[in-house]
């Protein structure tokens, strides 16, 4: 993702670079003044110092699309979108393969071997998406091209470990994207698991755990021995519950490529997280700068699926090429409309990085005079 060095952004805000490395430590973060800061941090210090920060957005996965505006009638409840975070070694794998696993019904346990980095479970009858792309991954490189795809982060932390430079990372993008935290502490099973440690040092950071009066949610949890598990989906219901997610099944889909590779057999494969309208085989599409008629789709069981709605992550057939992730998808009206847009969006992106070319060119040449 983009950065910028403490010292930059001191200059911008008109504010010494000492200051700027003070907030940093008070967030946790050790700093020189010619330290690269990530956009999440970058957005937090401005804020700090009263600065509002605009993330600049690519625009050019929008462009030549009109956007739909939904009725407010036809907007439904729809499942909320979970991402996984924290510090390396902390269990984010662990625990999304122990949610997953303790989700599966015995019918679909063939089916379990398919993985679309994104899955949907069903607790207390509603379901839950969660996405196996890093947490900060799905921010950055999402929010950098206007999508927000996040409702809720887990923050994961290991409770033998502690808070770790990672976790106050992850804290930072999750402020930064506005998106509610709940705290997993991981690893509970352990012999030197200290959670009431964990949570003082959470505390440290701004993050006051519910016991305590503040109003984070810090659940227990083992991915070993799964206990903690069921409190935890709880928890994201309740949460999810208080935003009152909702979406229009009824429109043409949008929403956002999770992941996306070329198959040697089966052509550009892309996963995608449909966020509002309802995505159908025979639908025209536009990704990026791929197109296509969305041929098969596949769901996170190893099913084909002839519809996916909101909140549904799905593996999508028949692009032409391969789209990035964090691009949005557009269904739109017929393969003439897709065509035509990508093949704009293209010309656009030639035209720019011509430019680019050029300005570089240029300011070699005035330094070899
Ligand atoms: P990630 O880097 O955050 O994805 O962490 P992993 O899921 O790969 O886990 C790192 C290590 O911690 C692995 O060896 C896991 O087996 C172990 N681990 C994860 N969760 C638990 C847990 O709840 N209890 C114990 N004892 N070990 C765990
Ligand atoms: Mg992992």
């Amino acid at each position: 993702g983009d950065t910028i060095s403490v010292k930059d952004l001191a200059m911008k805000m008109n504010k010494s670079a000492g200051e700027l490395i003070k907030k940093l430590m008070g967030l946790g973060v050790m700093a020189t003044i010619n330290q690269e800061v990530d956009v999440e941090t970058a957005e937090i210090l401005a804020n700090e110092f009263g600065f509002e920060v605009d993330i600049k957005v690519d625009e050019s996965t929008y462009d030549f699309i009109e956007e739909i505006e939904d009725d407010p009638a036809d907007l439904v409840p729809r499942p909320c979108v979970v991402t996984v975070m924290g510090h390396v070694d902390h269990g984010k794998t662990s625990l999304l393969d122990a949610i997953r696993e303790s989700n599966v019904t015995a019918s679909e346990a063939g089916g379990i071997t398919q993985h679309i980095g994104a899955y949907q479970v069903v607790h207390d009858g509603k379901k839950i998406t969660f996405l196996d792309t890093p947490g900060h991954e799905a921010f950055t490189a999402m929010r950098a091209r206007g999508a927000q795809v996040t409702d809720i982060a887990i923050l994961v932390v290991a409770a033998d470990d502690g808070v770790m430079p990672q976790t106050v990372e992850a804290i930072n993008h999750s402020k930064a994207a506005e998106v509610p935290i709940i705290v997993a502490i991981n690893k509970i099973d352990k012999p030197d698991a200290r959670p009431e440690r964990v949570m003082q040092e959470l505390t440290e950071h701004g993050l006051v755990p519910e016991e305590w009066g503040g109003d984070t949610i810090c659940v227990p949890v083992s991915a070993k021995t799964r206990e903690g598990l069921e409190n935890l989906l709880e928890m994201i219901l309740l949460v999810a519950e208080v935003q009152e997610l909702k979406a229009n099944p009824k429109r043409l889909a949008k929403g956002t490529v999770i992941e996306a590779e070329l198959d040697k057999g089966r052509g550009p494969v892309a996963t995608v997280l449909v966020q509002t309208g309802t995505l159908k085989i025979g639908d025209s599409i536009v990704a990026g700068t791929a197109h296509g008629k969305v041929r098969a789709m596949i769901d996170d069981k190893g099913r084909r699926v002839k519809k996916a709605g909101p909140s549904t992550p799905v593996e999508v057939l028949g692009l032409s090429d391969v789209p990035q992730a964090g691009d949005i998808f557009h269904a739109v009206k017929d393969d003439k409309t897709a065509k035509t847009i990508s093949e704009k969006r293209l010309a656009k992106k030639r035209e720019e990085e011509l430019k680019a070319t050029t300005k570089v060119s240029l300011d070699d040449l005035f330094k070899q005079i």
